[in-house]
């Protein structure tokens, strides 16, 4: 759109420039503008069309070339888009996950702010699929991506990690606030029965809850392997626990 506006401008311009140029280098060298209004009104047919005509015409192709160039910067932004997104249910997809998590962990050391990773996976789900087929299954992937997804704040980072697994990252929060959230969110998607191709389904969650705090020493220790080896780590506890559940990864100290 921008594109166009000033592509046109500058075509207008160009478009000027001819028959102005033509009627300003008959002054040359003397600047004499008697001249120009002689030249002007001997010709004056020819520098009106010309005036006109160059300028519409450049205008267009302006138009034109903009037109195009917002159209390419359009689908650029779109490649942008679908490149990062995970197709069945819309939000980020792991790649940019895992590109995201180095960022915000670097970013959460330098300025010594606390970052939650909570990794979350759907209870028994290969029998959900069994029992009621993979359209229903994904049909309940979808809607607890959308659950999820009008709870969180703009600054959570909110991903599929895979099949049934979904994984995100609360910057700037405490343990205990990124405890209580999953726990509500858990809750939630327990209470709930999933509308899924014809099929009423419960369904529960089990996480598995990481954090980075301020007060645990040497944090340049911390890289985002580790923290998801530990994040995995919880989320395996969950579910050794008897599911429907949320652990929190407890650090060793050395
Ligand atoms: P657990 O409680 O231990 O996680 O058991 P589970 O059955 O959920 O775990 P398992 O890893 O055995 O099975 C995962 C299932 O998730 C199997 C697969 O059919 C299903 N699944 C993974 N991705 C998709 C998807 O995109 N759509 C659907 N419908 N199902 C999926
Ligand atoms: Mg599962
Ligand atoms: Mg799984």
């Amino acid at each position: 759109m921008r594109n166009r506006l000033w592509y046109s401008l500058l075509g207008g311009l160009i478009g000027l420039g001819a028959p102005l140029g033509a009627l300003l280098l008959h002054t040359w060298p003397t600047w004499d503008m008697a001249i120009v209004l002689a030249e002007y009104r001997q010709y004056d047919f020819f520098y009106v069309y010309m005036s006109i005509s160059t300028l519409v015409a450049v205008m267009a192709f302006g138009f034109f070339m903009g037109h195009l160039a917002d159209r390419l910067r359009a689908k650029e932004l779109q490649f942008k888009e679908l490149a990062i997104r995970d197709d069945l249910t819309g939000i980020y997809n792991r790649r940019y996950f895992r590109m995201r998590l180095d960022e915000e962990l670097h970013r959460a050391i330098r300025y010594k702010s606390e970052l939650n990773l909570i990794l979350f996976d759907l209870d028994f789900f290969k029998a959900t699929n069994d029992q009621y087929g993979h359209v229903a299954g994904d049909h309940i992937l979808r809607a607890i991506a959308d659950l999820v997804y009008k709870r969180i704040r703009e600054s959570d980072i909110f991903a599929r990690y895979g099949g049934e697994e979904f994984i995100l990252i609360l910057p700037e929060t405490s343990q205990n606030n990124a405890f209580r959230f999953i726990e509500m969110l858990r809750e939630e998607i327990a209470a709930r029965t999933f509308q899924a191709d014809g099929h009423s389904v419960k369904i529960t969650i089990s996480a598995g809850l990481c954090s980075v705090q301020q007060n645990e020493g040497d944090l340049s220790e911390i890289n985002a392997v580790e923290l998801l080896k530990a994040t995995d780590f919880a989320l395996y506890e969950a579910k050794n626990g008897g599911r429907n559940q949320t652990r929190i990864y407890v650090r060793q100290s050395s």
